[in-house]
């Protein structure tokens, strides 16, 4: 049988949530064979969000995680998808079903292929480029010969995991035979390269993805909606979430 997709979003109530949450409601649809986790990071669900995973017909779970203060980019929101699918995935997947964990922030955008192209192709750990992410237009893994020997970042070129957290998939049992988790983080620290450490990785278990052509296809991109309103304007009755 296929390998099941599992989709993590940690998301947080904001001006532009709905519409981020509806553009990727609306990517994720249209991927069979995913099961997406959406973890709201604050006191309660919202209707709304929950309004919006209804219709979408997508499997979901909705899980609350309050946000501590001082406040992280989702890191405990994460966490509480991950301690959920180690004591729980045989709610989602039966046991032995291959699955495939990604961390699909609610802002991003993406390319339909990178679910089936790369995603779903994941054996252990995948790894590929992200576009639109820390100043650069790209920062991708450095391969040769089918195998990462390295990254190609401008920021903080060192790292050993030096991919954003739109960069990689993880198979669901190497996660579960795992306690990694993003907490243990120091704060300050970069969360991927962290989280990824922890598994006592080396680059030659990583499993680069597009580079079985002379030019891969970049298939994700750390977007990041940006506006301005006047948060005191009347909402004329309509349905949003009201930020304070
Ligand atoms: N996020 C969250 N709580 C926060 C800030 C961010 O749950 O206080 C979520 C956010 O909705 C997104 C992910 O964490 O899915 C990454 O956050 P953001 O997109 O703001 O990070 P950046 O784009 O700056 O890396
Ligand atoms: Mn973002």
């Amino acid at each position: 049988s296929v390998p099941l997709i599992i989709v993590i979003t940690p998301t947080y109530k904001r001006i532009t949530r709905l519409a981020d949450i509806t553009r990727l409601a609306n990517t994720l649809r249209q991927v069979p064979h995913l099961h997406w986790i959406v973890v709201e990071d604050g006191e309660t669900k919202s209707d709304l969000v929950e309004a919006v995973l209804k219709r979408s017909k997508i499997p979901y779970t909705y899980l609350v995680e309050k946000f501590k203060m001082p406040r992280t980019k989702g890191w405990s929101q994460r966490d509480k998808a991950l301690g959920y699918l180690r004591k729980q995935s045989q709610d989602i997947i039966a046991d032995g079903r291959k699955a495939v964990v990604y961390f699909g922030d609610d802002d991003n955008s993406y390319d339909l292929r990178l679910f089936d192209d790369y995603i779903r192709k994941v054996k252990k750990i995948g790894i590929w480029g992200v576009g639109t992410v820390a100043d650069s237009y790209i920062e991708s893994p450095k391969v040769e010969n089918g195998k990462v020997i390295g990254w190609n970042v401008l920021y903080a070129p060192k790292r050993k995991f030096a991919t954003d957290m739109a960069g990689f998939a993880i198979d669901l049992n190497f996660l579960k035979n795992s306690k990694i988790t993003f907490s243990n983080c120091e704060r300050g620290r970069i969360p991927e390269g962290c989280f990824l450490h922890g598994f006592g990785l080396t680059l030659d278990d990583l499993e680069p993805f597009g580079f079985d052509k002379k030019n891969p296809d970049l298939l994700v991109w750390h977007t990041r909606t940006r506006l301005f309103v006047n948060k005191n304007q009347d909402t004329y009755g309509y349905n949003v979430e009201k930020i304070e």
